[in-house]
């Protein structure tokens, strides 16, 4: 768990986000809207946690003096993590129009449509999850884990998986376990897998973790829309409480159930 401490200490520490203020759009209107290149640049920043020093001296001068023995053999008070009680989420697409579907077939999800080149980006801090790089879908098999193409998933510091798929790249540092913040580009909106023969959009999903592969439950369990709505809005809102709530009613997974 020292992961959460260290990943949520970076919540307001000069990370940009798109979407807090609601002014997504307005704020990147007067961008190029040609795409980023690739690979996608990751501003990560390798101190991630704030220590605070702490006196050292115990209050009073009346502690009676201890055997060496009895010591800790660490330096003597350990530094204190800063950690923030707030999850901050910013809208997945940035630097684009983009509109999310208010359903979607088969399961919870939504198909987050955009133009192919906007920032797919991690909505909140976490670490990388699963990461697929190669398109192997074909619309002759339609094989249930191939029809998401270049996809990558988050898990949040607020132990929930992020997932977008349909990318058309993803940033070359974009692996398994590393730290990314809410804001930061995960890759790009294309249209791989499923999506070669739709407009280009982002499906995003949102779901518990799962060992890797499980991809029946990381293409979304939950409806992200309320979610969606809220932080295109700039609005915060936790899925939190139904992610908890549904994966109590999910029962025992035993593999795909519908549109496998
Ligand atoms: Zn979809």
């Amino acid at each position: 768990m020292a992961f959460l401490s260290a990943a949520l200490v970076v919540v307001g520490s000069g990370v940009i986000v798109l979407n807090a203020t609601g002014a997504f759009d307005r704020a990147e209107s007067g961008k190029s809207t040609a795409p980023s290149p690739v690979p996608v640049p990751v501003p990560v920043s390798s101190t991630r946690t704030k220590t605070v020093a702490v006196p050292v001296e115990p209050t009073g001068a009346a502690t009676p003096e201890q055997p060496q023995s009895q010591q800790p053999s660490s330096p003597v008070v350990p530094p204190v993590r800063v950690t923030s009680t707030a999850t901050k989420y910013v809208f997945p697409v940035g630097g684009c129009r983009a509109d999310a579907s208010q359903s979607h077939h088969d399961y919870p999800a939504s198909d987050i449509f955009a133009d192919k080149g906007c920032r797919f980006v991690s909505p909140v801090d976490g670490r990388v999850d699963e990461v697929t790089r190669v398109d192997s879908w074909s619309s002759k098999t339609n094989v249930g884990e191939d029809r998401g193409g270049l996809s990558v998933s988050v898990v949040g510091v607020d132990g929930v998986r992020y997932y977008g798929s349909h990318l058309s790249a993803i940033g070359a540092e974009i692996k398994p376990g590393l730290a990314v913040r809410a804001g930061q580009t995960l890759g790009l909106t294309g249209k791989t897998g499923s999506a070669q023969a739709t407009p280009p959009h982002l499906h995003f999903g949102i779901s518990w973790p799962t060992p890797a592969g499980h991809w029946w439950i990381r293409r979304g369990a939950v409806p992200p829309q309320s979610f969606l709505n809220a932080w295109h809005g700039g609005r915060q809102l936790s899925p939190v409480a139904l992610v908890a709530k549904t994966r109590r009613s999910y029962g025992v997974d035993r593999g795909c159930r519908s549109y496998c």
